[in-house]
């Protein structure tokens, strides 16, 4: 099962990744992603793709873990 990370040393709370992926992360009060779940079904990994690519920052990434 995939699981999308976040690495806190890259995110700069651009949120781009809570628009292209609304059902899996959210946005906390300073605008920094807070993931909703911690698997992404398959139905979300295009989206989740997505978020990855969009992110500025390059701290999204999927693991199989
Ligand atoms: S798009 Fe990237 S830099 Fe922006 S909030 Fe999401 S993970 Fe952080």
């Amino acid at each position: 099962m995939s699981r999308l990370e976040i690495d806190w040393t890259r995110c700069d709370g651009h949120g781009l990744c809570a628009g292209l992926l609304p059902d899996g992360i959210a946005m906390d009060e300073w605008g920094f992603p807070v993931l909703r779940a911690g698997e992404i079904t398959p139905g979300e990994l295009p989206d989740a793709r997505r978020a990855i690519l969009a992110c500025p920052a390059l701290a999204l990434r999927l693991t199989n873990r």
